[in-house]
This record gives C-alpha cells, structure tokens and sequence, in this order.
C-alpha cells in the first residue's frame, strides 16, 4: 500500500504529492488525514497523508518512517477544503492544512499512550509492553512495537486507551507540581514500614496517596495534609514518591459565573426572521442568509434558537465572532444555554488550552464552537449550522498565508454538509449587502429594537466651530457636559479613541479639510522623512502644504492623541471622575481584559475610556453616554473601506448605550461633520449609507463593483524592492487584458519594516481569466530568490488590509 503525503516544507517545488510505502503492519492503520513522520532528502519531516493507493507510478519509495495520530486529525472534508483553500489563496498546501489544526500539533510534544478503564480482555503482547505502567511512550510503541498500533488504534476508538499529548508549550504553559506513588502494588503496610514511626507527617502523606489512588497536585497535597515541603523531599529521595512536572488544562471560563438561560419567547420580529432559517435545517439544504439586525435587536437569540433546533436534530454548530468581542459576557451567553456542550477557541488561551478546546470538538466531546477566525475549521462531521457574527468585521481575514477570509471557508462547508450559513452585523459589509439585494444571501431584516427600545439619540459636534469659540481641549462644550451629568446622576460614560491610522494625515484644524489622491479618492499618507505626502495606491506625491488648499489656514498638521493623553485631560477637567483606561497598554496581562470590565460592570468607574476593544459586546444597564472624541481618525486612513469602517465603528459604538431601560445618548466628535459616514450615524440609516458607499466604489473602482488583488514586496534593499516590483508591475500590464488595471510601483503606507523595504502594486480587475495563472508564474519566477535571499513577495488576493 502507498500513502500519498503533502510533506511539512513549505515550498513550491514540494507543493505536491509525494508517495510512500506504508509498513505492513500498519497497512490497515494508516488513513487519509492522519500526520505521518517520512525520510525526505537527507532528513525526516512530517506530513499529512492524503490518500491511499494500491500502486505507484515510481518504483523505489522509501518508507514512512513513523506515524503521529491514530485517528486522522483531518477529515475528508478538511482534506478537500485545504485543496480548495490552496486554489482560493494561492498559498502551499501544506500551510492550508497547518491553519486548520491548533498549532499544539506541530510543537514538540511527548505523546503517551493511556491506560483509561480496563478492558475486559487485553492484549497479552500489549500488556507486556505496558508493563506495570498505566503510560507507554508512543515513540516506544511505534519503533519497538510496531505491529500493536492497529490494536492500539482499536482499543483507542473504544475507548479504552487514550492518546495524550504532553505539550511542551513554553513560555505560555502552566504547570505544577504532580506527586503520584513511586512503587506499585506494594500494600498500604508495605509501604509504611519503610518509613519510621515517628515520621508521622511522612506516613500520612503515604497514607493519603495510597489510599486516593490518583496522583495530586503537590500543593494540594501539602495543604490537605497541612505540611511542608520537607516532609515530601526525604520520600522522594528514599524513591517512595515521584514528582513531576505537569501541564494544568484550564477551563478557559474558569471562575466565571456562569447563568443558565432558558430560551426566551421570540418577539413577532424575531419569529418572522428565524423561520426561513428554521426551515433551511429542515429541509437540510444550504442556504446563506444575512441576518441584518440593528445592535440590540435580539440576534443572538435567534442564534442560540437556531443553535438548539441544530443540537436537537443531533448536528453541530460553529459561532464565529470577532476576537475583540469574544468576552466572558459573550461566552457566558452560549455556556449559558448550552453549558458543557460549548468549546471556546480564542488567542488568549495557551496553546495547551487551544489544543484541549479543538480536542473536544475532535472526539465528538461538545457541539457547539464559539471562537475568532480560525474556530471556522473546526473538525465537525455533522456540521449543521454556521454563524459569522458582526460578519463586516475585517478580523475574519487572515493577513498571512494561506491569506483566507473565514466567510469564505463557510460557504465552502455550507454547501459541502448543506446547511445554513448565517451572517449577522447591524452593518453589513458593502459586499455581503450587495450580495443580499442581487438575492445570493436571504435577506432577514430585524430593523427595532427588542421591545421597541429606542436606539440612541446620537449628537454630531463640529470640532472646528469648537475651535472658533475659542475651546482648544479635546472635550466639545457638549461632550464635557453629558459627562458631568452622568457623574451627578450616577450613570456611567463610555469614551472611545481611535487609534489606528493616527498622524499618518494631515489635517486643517479650521475646516477640517483632508489632502486626498486625485487620481484614487483616498487620502494622501504624510511621510516624516520627506515632509511630502504620498497616494498609496497609485503612487502620486505632493509637498506638504503649509497651508490649507480650501481655507487657507496656516492650522493643517498631522493628527491623533493617545489614551493616556486623554486620561490626563480627563483629570484635569472632571477631577472627581473615575476613569478605567483600556488600550493595549493595560490589557496585555492575561485576564486584565476581563477585569477591567467586570469593575466597571459593577460601577467601580464612571468613565470607561478605551479604543476598538470596547466597541463592541459591551452589554452593561448603566451605560447612557457614548462619546467618540475624534470620528475622523478612521476616515481617513489611506483604505478604500475608510469611511465604510467609520460608519461601522460609529454604529456599533452607538450600540453600547442605552441597551436597557434607561435611554442612551451617543456625542460624535469631528472635524467633517457633513460626510454621509458621520452624518447618517445621527439617523442610523444603514439602507442610506449603502447606496451613497456604493456610488462611491462604482465611481471609483473598487468592490464589490471590481474585484482588487494587492502584491507587496519587500527586501532589505531599496533599489531591489523597487526593481522587482517594477518587473513585475510591467509583466503584469503586458499580461492582463486592457479593460484590467494595474496600479504602482508604490511604496507601501507602511514604508519600511524591520529594516525592510516594501512596495506594492495593485489589481483592479472585473473579470480576468488569466489572474491566477499570471499570479502563479510571478511566484514561479521568484521561487528560487524567495527561498534562498532576502525577497519576500505576498499576493493577496481580497485585501483588506493595504499597509
Ligand atoms: P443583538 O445581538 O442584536 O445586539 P441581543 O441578542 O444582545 O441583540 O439582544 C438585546 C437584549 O434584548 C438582550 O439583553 C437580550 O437578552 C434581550 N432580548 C433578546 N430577545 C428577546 C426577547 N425575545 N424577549 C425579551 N428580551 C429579549
Ligand atoms: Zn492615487
Ligand atoms: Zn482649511
């Protein structure tokens, strides 16, 4: 029998199947899915088997050399998604199968074999290689036992044995202390009279561990028995005990209080909104649906709704949400209706805790998923449901390889077990709406408010009138105000700052007028180094003005103030406030997060002051002001999406007041009030927003009217990275039909990294039959370069990030 294996060298020239013999006695073990151990060159490396065949077309193959998992780590399904994947992304197979298992699996790693229940018979041979041991080592087994794996993967499949992995996951790991007997089946009397007498402490640490059977963490131990340390050392000398060090699987929720709910009466709204999708599981056939409810409109309950009709009809289901709102408060909401059957999968937990969630979901152990970007991969084989939520969120794009975008891959999985695909978001992205109204989505509109709650009443300030009266602080008049009334009435006050994209423009103080491309219609990027500013996408530069071109005020600088800046101001103008900061400066302990909002969950600060982190999921009664201190920071970043994210942003921050009984008020501060993205936040109009945002695109060029791929370049040396990407740009117009743009060489917003230069070229294209195939031979070109130099050339091709 041949396997054929996708091998771990992430290159082109090995982007293929490569065949090897299996062993005979693991001809019946070996499966599509499962990692492999191969001879390769001179070296042995891992790789995925991705089928099995009788014969091969070469007549000297080298054996597999070792075997990694018993049960394949990659189902049939996965195995066709990563072929696709590839296709999608233009990226090596085997980093598309890499993004689909927790990154435990490539670590290094001591797997053992355990012993979980005795069986009622066990293998003779097999017993012996356990000796007295409830463990075998698995690299023991695999080379010194060789012809038991197959009955090692039986008894596993029942249940009796398990494979452990024993991650060496530094850095991130928690570990303590285990203490378990050293010697077996010795008697409790046995035992004993190794010791003496008068060890009292000594005999009942003995006495405890024989009689509990388990081993213990050695703290417990130690505060069970109410001793120190120096009574164990001598036992573990004497070689009565051993320790070890363990890693500790933490329940990511751990110490969260969790409330069971029960599902609630849908209002007539959400009734008509989750019928089709009710109807969809029934008739098993998959169905995309965009789920456009405004913040507070009771989507999630249509989730868990359609969640528990999914788990009643013995299916599963995956629940995408961005990382920055996978907080406790989200979590607690699906543990809290579906309990134990939920896994969570985000960045904070360690790779150990990933490893243990995804490992769950492997063996069938829990139904439900909840988790960022990558929970989309998730090893389901009765997968009945999927929901993106806050489906606009650019955090469901992947920006290294294989560079996926997660609605993608539920389509794929959509269609490949027939099922619904749920998007949901206040505020579509521009492509999923567009989507929807040509009816390739289900549109489900849900326009009020659970209960007919008002959505909040939101106040544009103009900072330049500001300015004009003479107010040079960063609090409007407005704001300041709604900010003490909060304090005199108890209530509490969110204050968002935007932080990405700050000074990279320029901006007049006094009419608010940004420098934008002429040629692109987005703004121009201010680079220190020249004192010029810069068009991004097509390259075009001009000096930096030293007065505004519309007014003609000498006040146009860069712009952008940090969190700290305004927690001090805040100190200033309201002494009395008390202020939580949340940035990436206070929350990068583990947990810190969480914290955070708990204390001002349960009113300890009046003011929670922070950047994207808190604009969404913020679910608190006491929240009546939102202030947004600048709107413009995120207009204007150098984006075609910019003003698509403004109104997004300022939507979804709007959405964190007055989500309970008291009604809430939202103060937008800016310098151009009069742009739609700003201005139809007042009305929260999204229907307007999107056919203004659509003429725009159409106008300009860029999706969902065109479709966009973006090539960057990078290389320590200037003139390297500009020569290449001439090349390839001029390769590319000489390929690509005329009705097809290409735009740059240009350097990148981000001009320079690590000592790296970076340029980019970008593709404007409606339909292009020869996109992919021109894309592949570039990386031909530059294979050998690419593996053996400096050059580094990324294609994207849906970007969404241009930096
Ligand atoms: P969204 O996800 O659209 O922002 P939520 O699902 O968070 O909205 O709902 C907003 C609030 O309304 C929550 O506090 C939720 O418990 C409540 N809610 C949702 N559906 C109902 C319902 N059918 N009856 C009563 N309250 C509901
Ligand atoms: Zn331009
Ligand atoms: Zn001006």
């Amino acid at each position: 029998m041949i396997a054929k294996v996708i091998v771990d060298v992430p290159a082109q020239q090995t982007d293929r199947l490569f065949d090897y013999r299996i062993p005979p006695e693991w001809e019946e073990v070996v499966k599509p899915g499962m990692r492999v151990v191969v001879p390769f060159g001179p070296r042995t490396i891992q790789g995925f088997v991705i089928e099995i065949a009788e014969s091969s077309s070469h007549n000297k193959l080298k054996k597999i050399s070792n075997i990694l998992d018993v049960i394949p780590v990659l189902t049939q399904e996965l195995l066709e998604l990563g072929e696709w994947l590839t296709d999608q992304t233009l990226s090596f197979k085997i980093s598309a199968y890499h993004v689909m298992l927790p990154a435990a699996l490539r670590a290094k790693v001591k797997k053992e074999v355990v012993l979980k229940r005795d069986p009622a018979s066990f293998d003779m041979a097999l017993q012996a290689a356990f000796g007295k041991s409830d463990r075998l080592n698995w690299d023991v087994l695999t080379k010194e036992h060789a012809s038991l794996v197959r009955l090692v993967q039986t008894y596993i499949q029942e249940g009796v044995l398990d494979l452990e992995y024993v991650v060496v996951d530094k850095g991130n790991k928690k570990t303590e202390r285990v203490l378990r007997l050293a010697a077996e089946g010795e008697s409790e009397e046995e035992l004993l009279r190794h010791l003496s007498a008068r060890a009292a402490k000594q005999r009942e640490v003995i006495s405890f561990l024989y009689n509990q059977k388990n081993p213990i963490k050695t703290n417990e131990l130690l505060r069970i028995v109410e001793t120190t340390r120096a009574t164990i050392t001598p036992l573990l000398k004497k070689g009565l005990l051993n320790e070890t060090e363990e890693e500790v699987y933490r329940d990511p929720t751990e110490g969260l209080d969790i409330q069971e709910t029960k599902p609630l009466e849908l209002t007539e709204k959400q009734a008509a909104v989750i019928a089709p999708i009710l109807k969809s599981l029934e008739s098993e056939v998959h169905e995309p649906f965009l789920l456009h409810g405004v913040t507070g409109s009771g989507k999630t309950e249509i989730y868990l709704q359609a969640i528990d009709r999914t788990l009643k009809d013995g299916k599963e289901a995956i629940v995408l949400v961005p990382e920055i709102a996978l907080t406790p408060q989200m979590v607690n909401r699906f543990k809290g209706r579906f309990g134990s059957k939920v896994a969570v999968l985000h960045s904070g937990l360690s790779m150990g805790e990933k490893y243990d969630e995804w490992r769950k979901i492997h063996r069938d152990e829990v139904k439900v998923v909840v988790g960022a970007r990558s929970a989309i991969f998730a090893p389901f084989k009765n997968l009945g449901i999927i929901i993106i939520d806050e489906e606009h969120e650019s955090s469901y794009k992947q920006e290294e390889n294989p560079r996926y975008h997660a609605r993608d891959v539920a389509m794929f999985r959509g269609r490949y077990h027939q099922c619904p695909v749920i998007l949901g978001s206040a505020t579509p992205s521009l492509e999923s709406y567009a989507r929807a109204k040509k009816g390739r989505y289900t549109l489900l509109p849900l326009t009020e408010r659970v209960n007919n709650r008002a959505m909040p009443e939101v106040n544009v300030v103009d900072m330049r009138e500001e300015l004009r009266a003479g107010n040079r602080s960063m609090f409007s008049a407005a704001l300041l105000e709604k900010m003490q009334e909060r304090m005199d009435r108890n209530e509490q006050t969110v204050l968002f700052l935007n932080r990405r994209g700050y000074s990279t423009f320029v901006m007049c103080r006094d009419c608010g007028y940004v420098a934008t491309c002429d040629h692109c219609d987005i703004s121009l990027t201010y680079h220190r180094s020249q004192n010029q500013l810069k068009c991004h996408y097509c390259g075009h530069e001009e000096a930096m003005p030293t007065v505004c071109e519309s007014c003609g005020s000498e006040h146009i600088r860069f712009f952008g103030t940090g969190t700290q800046k305004v927690e001090e101001e805040i100190a200033r103008v309201l002494p009395s406030a008390r202020v939580i900061r949340m940035d990436v400066d206070t929350t990068r302990k583990k947990g810190s997060h969480e914290r955070l909002l708990t204390s001002f969950g349960k009113g300890e600060a009046d003011i929670l002051l922070g950047t994207q982190m808190i604009a969404k999921g913020l679910d608190f009664p006491n929240i009546t002001l939102v202030g947004v201190l600048a709107a413009d920071s995120m207009l204007h970043i150098p984006d075609f999406r910019a003003s698509e994210r403004t109104f997004q942003l300022m939507e979804q921050v709007s959405g964190r007041a007055g989500r309970h009984e008291l009604s809430g008020e939202v103060v937008i501060q800016t310098y151009t009030p009069e742009h739609y993205s700003i201005e139809l936040v007042k009305s929260h109009n999204y229907e307007a927003y999107f056919e203004m945002e659509m003429a725009q695109r159409k106008h300009a060029g860029y999706p969902p009217y065109f479709y966009l791929t973006l090539i960057n370049v990078s290389h320590p040396e200037i003139t390297k990275v500009i020569g290449v990407t001439e090349k390839i740009t001029s390769f590319l117009k000489r390929e690509f039909s005329d009705e097809t743009v290409v735009l740059g060489p240009t350097a990148s917003p981000i001009a320079r990294i690590k000592d790296r230069y970076r340029y980019q070229c970008m593709i404007k294209y409606k339909n292009e039959p020869k996109l992919v195939n021109t894309l592949r031979e570039i990386q031909q070109h530059y294979l050998k370069e690419m593996n053996q130099g400096q050059l580094n050339i990324s294609i994207d091709l849906h970007p969404y990030l241009f930096m």
